[in-house]
């Protein structure tokens, strides 16, 4: 029988025994609710049958439980203080491959082919807040087969996740979520489920992946980078969005008659723009340049508006 590491005591035990200490920087907010963590699993649909990429499994309290669920699990954690008490708290399992390494670095297509051998994949983590965003897209656009990612986030960049056009929190990351998977909040989680608490609210949220994109664009680049440019700048009007925006190179005619051949106002807001209009407003503009390329795709997104 395996020390349940969601229970506090456990916990701290592991944490006295090493004299470890967190470390801020690197997000270290550590889940202490067996509740929480049974149903980040089963959210996650793990069976022997999957292959689970973790991403920061601390002191291996997740790592357990997905080992217990799936065929395999690869866990990639950056902090090598935590590597000899996950060798401890995970010695145990033979399901288990621990990394040493950033996971904004790491090759996942290489884990995936090496670790894998063919089977689906899934995503779990009780995620480093201060890196959400660039981890997420980068699962996304690594062309890895993954089924789904279920993930705690902050609270508010969860619901940034779900909502559509006309809510505050609509942004470039609604969109860019949307675009590749259906998101389902799974559960809201309070400060101390963790130790340390962190000074923000949790929520589990589900991205299950499209089999197809829900919208066709011929540019998905372009559309990204019009979908970027007009979160930018909040309070502009899309015309002036986009016509100042620095990575593209419209002409203000060009992006004035595109939204004119949409039916939209001239003064229309970026944020009122669902997905699918974003889509043919990038068909639009890609047609009228002729093939010419009039925008920097910035590769890394490391931040999204
Ligand atoms: N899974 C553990 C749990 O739920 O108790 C720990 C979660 S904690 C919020 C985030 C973990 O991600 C920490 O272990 C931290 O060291 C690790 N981490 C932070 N940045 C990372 C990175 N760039 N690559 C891999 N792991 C990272």
């Amino acid at each position: 029988m395996h020390t349940d590491l969601g229970n506090p005591k456990n916990t701290i035990s592991i944490i006295q025994k090493y004299g470890f200490s967190f470390q801020k920087k690197y997000g270290q907010n550590f889940l202490i609710d067996t509740h929480v963590l049974d149903k980040i699993i089963a959210a996650s649909g793990v069976t022997k049958e999957h292959l689970v990429l973790e991403i920061g499994p601390g002191i291996g309290t997740m790592t357990q439980r997905l080992a217990e669920a799936a065929g395999h699990v690869a866990a990639v954690e950056i902090d090598s203080n935590l590597i000899p008490i996950l060798e401890e708290t995970l010695g145990d399992y033979e399901n288990v491959t621990i990394i040493n390494d950033d996971i904004l670095k790491v090759d996942i297509g290489k884990i995936a082919r090496e670790l894998g051998g063919g089977l689906p994949i899934k995503v779990v983590a009780n995620l480093p807040y201060y890196i959400t965003t660039p981890i997420i897209m980068g699962l996304f656009e690594s062309g890895v087969p993954i089924d789904n990612i279920t993930v705690m986030v902050q609270k508010e960049v969860a619901d940034r996740m779900q909502v559509g056009p006309g809510s505050k929190d609509y942004g470039a990351l609604s969109l860019a979520v949307q675009y590749y998977a259906e998101p389902y909040i799974v559960a809201n989680v309070p400060p101390n489920c963790f130790i340390p608490r962190p000074n923000v609210g949790s929520a589990v949220i589900r991205l299950t992946r499209h089999k197809e994109p829900p919208v066709k664009v011929k540019d998905r680049e372009l559309m990204f980078c019009l979908i970027r440019a007009s979160f930018n700048q909040r309070r502009k009007t899309l015309l002036n969005g986009l016509y100042n925006a620095q990575e593209l190179s419209f002409s203000k005619e060009e992006i004035s008659s595109a939204i004119e051949e949409m039916g939209l106002l001239p003064a229309v807001r970026g944020e009122t723009l669902s997905l699918s209009e974003f889509a043919r407003l990038s068909d639009l503009l890609g047609k009228k340049t002729g093939g010419k390329k009039k925008y920097k795709f910035l590769k890394k997104i490391e931040k999204i508006p």
